[in-house]
C-alpha cells in the first residue's frame, strides 16, 4: 500500500512531466474507482495548463490555471505510471501533456479515488475537514502534539494511526517511529513524558524523510525502468521482521490487533 513518502516521491515525479504542462488530452476510461470519477473530468481538465503540485496527507494534489484541482488517492494498489509502453485493463485515466509525455493512473484493486474541486475551497474536501496536521510540517510539533494526546487512555500506536491527531502515517512508519523511539506501541498515549514525546516526533520526522530520500534515489528521474513511480523497499527496523534482530540485540515481535499487524521489540520498548 502506498504510504507518505511514495505519495510524495510520486507528486515529485508527476511534477517533473506536468508542472506548466498543457494537459491535451484527459481521459477517464471508467466512471469510477471507489468513488465515481466526476462526469467533468474531461471537460474542466482539458487544454488547462498544471500550476501546482502538492501533497495533503496521502492524497495527490494537482492545480490548473482553471482554478481547478484534481485531488487523487492512490488506495491499496495504486500509482502511476510515465509514458507506459502499453495501455492495459487497470489504467483508469490517461493524462497527456502537450509535449507529448503519457501519464497513467493504474489501479488493479481500484480502492483509489480521483476527483475535483476548486482550488480555494480544497481545504474544506470531506477527508480533509478533520484531518490533523502534516507530520513533515511545522504544525506538528511537541506542544500540540502533547496537547491533544493529554488524558488519552488509547494506545500511542492507535493514537498515531488516527488521521485526526496526525496526518497520513501509516503502519509501517508508525512502528518504525516507535522502535526509534523506545516506546511500546501499547502504552498509553496520554501517559508518554513530555521529553519522550519530542523524541517521537523527532523520529516520525526522520523515518519520513529518509524514506523519502530513499524512495528518490531508488526511483533514478523518480520513475523505475517500467516508469512505475512510487514503489520502493526499503530495509525496516522492525516492520515485517517478526523474530529478526532488533538494533538494541532483542528480538523482534509480532502481534496483531483487529486485523493489523505490530512489529515491535519488547527488549527496547517500554
Ligand atoms: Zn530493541
Amino acid at each position: 500500500m502506498p504510504e507518505l513518502p511514495e505519495v510524495e516521491t510520486t507528486i515529485a515525479g508527476l511534477r517533473s512531466v506536468l508542472q506548466g504542462a498543457v494537459l491535451a488530452r484527459v481521459e477517464p476510461r471508467r466512471a469510477d474507482l471507489r468513488f465515481p470519477i466526476p462526469v467533468d473530468l474531461r471537460q474542466r481538465l482539458t487544454g488547462a495548463t498544471v500550476t501546482n503540485l502538492s501533497r495533503r496527507a496521502k492524497y495527490g494534489l494537482i492545480e490548473t490555471d482553471r482554478g481547478d484541482m484534481m485531488i487523487f488517492h492512490l488506495g491499496m494498489s495504486g500509482r502511476w505510471r510515465i509514458d507506459p509502453a502499453e495501455i492495459g485493463a487497470h489504467d483508469h485515466l490517461l493524462l497527456e501533456t502537450g509535449g507529448g509525455r503519457l501519464l497513467s493512473l493504474n489501479d488493479p484493486r481500484r480502492f483509489g479515488s480521483i476527483d475535483l474541486v476548486r482550488s480555494d475551497t480544497w481545504t474544506s474536501y470531506a477527508p480533509f475537514t478533520r484531518m490533523g496536521p502534516e507530520p513533515l510540517g511545522p504544525d506538528f510539533d511537541v506542544a500540540r502534539f502533547a496537547a491533544v494526546l493529554e488524558g488519552k487512555a488509547t494506545s500511542i500506536k492507535a493514537a498515531l494511526l488516527d488521521q485526526r491527531i496526525v496526518a497520513g502515517l501509516g503502519n509501517i512508519y508508525v512502528c518504525e517511529a516507535l522502535n526509534m523511539t523506545g516506546i511500546a506501541p501499547t502504552r498509553a498515549a496520554g501517559k508518554i513524558s513530555r521529553p519522550r514525546l519530542a523524541l517521537l516526533v523527532e523520529s516520525i520526522r526522520d523515518v519520513l524523510a529518509a524514506a523519502i530520500v530513499a524512495g528518490g534515489s531508488t526511483l533514478r528521474d523518480y520513475a523505475r525502468p517500467d516508469g512505475e513511480l512510487g514503489y520502493f523497499s526499503k530495509q525496516w527496523r522492525v516492520y515485517g521482521r517478526e523474530g529478526g534482530l532488533c538494533a538494541c540485540g532483542g528480538t523482534v515481535q509480532r502481534r496483531v490487533d483487529g486485523g493489523r499487524s505490530t512489529f515491535f521489540c519488547p527488549k527496547c520498548q517500554k
